[in-house]
């Protein structure tokens, strides 16, 4: 692996009295409880933190910021790089952004890396021997949120993938892998059916795979894949996966290792990285003294880990295995039986301090290494050959009992003027419906119409244009272009079915 791929950084500076600024806020609903429960265990683990306190969620939005944080809190964020944050409640409604998915992408958190394990006997599970660790794709794909209605029927959301994101999520993977003593990391895609675009993903695990020789390497198809992760957790070690995959599986994976209410997850970037639990602000257990803290607990290990306090981290992490161990569980864990006190959050937080310094006794207690932070970067490719070798220009049509065989002729017609240019085909939701379409397949009013060049040459922005000045005269309503590229002589398209 070459040195440029891997900066090894130090995202974070302790300040004069050796403390590491973090920034911190208490969140919403049963929120402040699990912070306060949280923070008090750091301190008394010697953690050396300088807190920063900032204002986000339901009051936020309350006073009509739809984005839920005030400026003066990003700059806390810029300034600390380091975000331990409590669920907040997201208000229901339009009009209003989602903190969690707004903070991820403007801080340029790539990587979501949450680890499920199971703890038994202690907590009930089906899956005793689980310990996986999901690594998400944090900014592309589907959670781009570009989307829009083209026509009365189709509405659509573009994937988007790109290859400095797989780089940097798949290296990310493959490196935790190796600071962390794992041996296999798995990818996830459904690239028999998305073959630009999760086959980008794909290639790429295969790629950078090859500078592992160490790690044992593996490909699922998603569905099957997530079978066998939600029947057989254990034969997973390191998983990593585009956003959507992620964000379903990672909550399946957190639900059958014992409870979504202990995993912590750490959102990571090249400059800066967030911390939290996993579930969200559970409103109905607020201010009782119930909830369970270790979620986030176990997102701050993550974090001292992350700011180089590994020491602190290993001693927290051993007295919260001991406490589950010695059987101190909050409601959602508690099992008679098995637990051999229920407990609130204040008290929990208490036993996890009373047990700093032990260690589990039948657990597999936690080791953290020196740590050093990572940020995975992308390397600089030079650009490739690019063609234009035609254009499919999409239509909003609803004429003639939407038989595309009208459709087709009438484009024929109308574009025929336009110099060395056919209509190749025409499709309906990705099936090729002329020529020579089957009378059973259903259309919508929303037509993808390819046209590509007769003679060999490439396509010209020119012609696109002139294709379009003849549809618009003809008076069809076209909604998008996209054109039809070679890069380095290789089609970069996906054909439609049956073409
Ligand atoms: P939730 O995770 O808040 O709660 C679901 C149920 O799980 C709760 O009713 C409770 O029984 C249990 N639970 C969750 N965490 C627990 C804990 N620490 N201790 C004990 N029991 C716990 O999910 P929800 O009810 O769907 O969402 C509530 C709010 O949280 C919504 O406004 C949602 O948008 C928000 N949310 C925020 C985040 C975040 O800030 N990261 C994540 C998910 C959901």
């Amino acid at each position: 692996m070459s040195d440029t791929a891997i900066a090894k950084v130090s995202t974070t500076t302790a300040n004069t009295s050796g403390k590491v600024p973090i920034t911190v806020a208490r969140g919403d609903g049963i929120g402040p409880e699990i912070m306060d429960a949280t923070l008090r265990i750091l301190e008394a683990a010697g953690a050396r933190l300088a807190i920063e306190e900032i204002e986000i969620g339901e009051q936020v939005y309350a006073r009509g910021n739809s984005a839920g944080i005030e400026p003066q809190a990003w700059e806390s964020l810029r300034r600390t790089k380091v975000f331990l944050k409590a669920p907040i409640t997201t208000p229901q409604g339009g009009g209003v952004k989602s903190l969690n998915v707004t903070t991820r992408k403007a801080l340029g958190l790539y990587a979501n890396i949450r680890p499920c394990v199971s703890y038994a006997p202690y907590i009930e599970t089906k899956h005793p021997q689980m310990d996986v660790v999901i690594v998400r794709e944090n900014e592309e794909d589907l959670y781009a949120g570009i989307e829009h209605q083209q026509s009365d029927e189709v509405v659509q959301c573009l994937k988007v993938i790109s290859r400095p994101g797989c780089e940097k999520i798949i290296r990310y993977a493959f490196e935790y892998a190796v600071q962390n003593n794992r041996h296999k990391v798995t990818c996830f895609t459904k690239d028999n059916i998305m073959k630009l675009t999760d086959g980008l993903f794909h290639k790429v695990f295969d790629e950078i795979g090859v500078e592992y020789p160490n790690i044992e390497k593996e490909h699922w198809i998603i569905d099957i894949g997530a079978a066998k992760l939600a029947d057989s957790p254990e034969a997973f070690d390191v998983v990593v996966m585009p956003n959507l995959y992620g964000d379903i599986l990672s909550d399946v994976a957190a639900q059958i290792a014992g409870s979504v209410g202990l995993a912590g997850s750490a959102n990571i970037g090249a400059q800066c990285a967030m911390f939290e639990a996993i579930h969200g602000s559970a409103p109905r257990r607020a201010n009782q003294n119930l909830a369970n803290p270790s979620g986030l607990l176990l997102g701050s290990v993550m974090m001292l880990v992350h700011i180089g306090q590994s020491d602190i981290a290993e001693k927290v992490h051993n007295a919260w295995l001991r406490t589950i161990e010695d059987g101190i569980h909050t409601y959602d864990i508690f099992q008679e039986g098995i637990s051999s006190q229920k407990v609130g959050t204040r008290e929990f937080a208490d036993a996890v301090i009373a047990r700093l310094g032990q260690r589990p006794e039948s657990l597999k207690a936690v080791k953290y290494n020196a740590s050093r932070s990572l940020a995975s970067v992308s390397q600089a490719r030079p650009p490739a050959r690019k063609q234009l070798l035609g254009v499919d220009i999409f239509f909003h049509w609803n004429e003639d009992d939407r038989n595309p065989n009208v459709l087709g002729k009438k484009l024929e017609q109308v574009t025929g003027t336009v110099a060395n240019t056919q209509l190749k085909m025409i499709s309906n939701r990705g099936v090729k419906v002329y020529p020579d379409g089957f009378p059973e397949t259903f259309c919508t009013d929303h037509w993808r119409c390819r046209f590509l060049k007769t003679d060999g040459s490439d396509m010209t922005h020119t012609e696109v244009i002139e294709l379009l000045k003849a549809v618009q005269a003809a008076g069809l309503d076209f909604i998008k272009t996209e054109h039809l590229c070679a890069f380095d002589g290789v089609k970069s398209y996906s054909l439609g079915q049956g073409e």
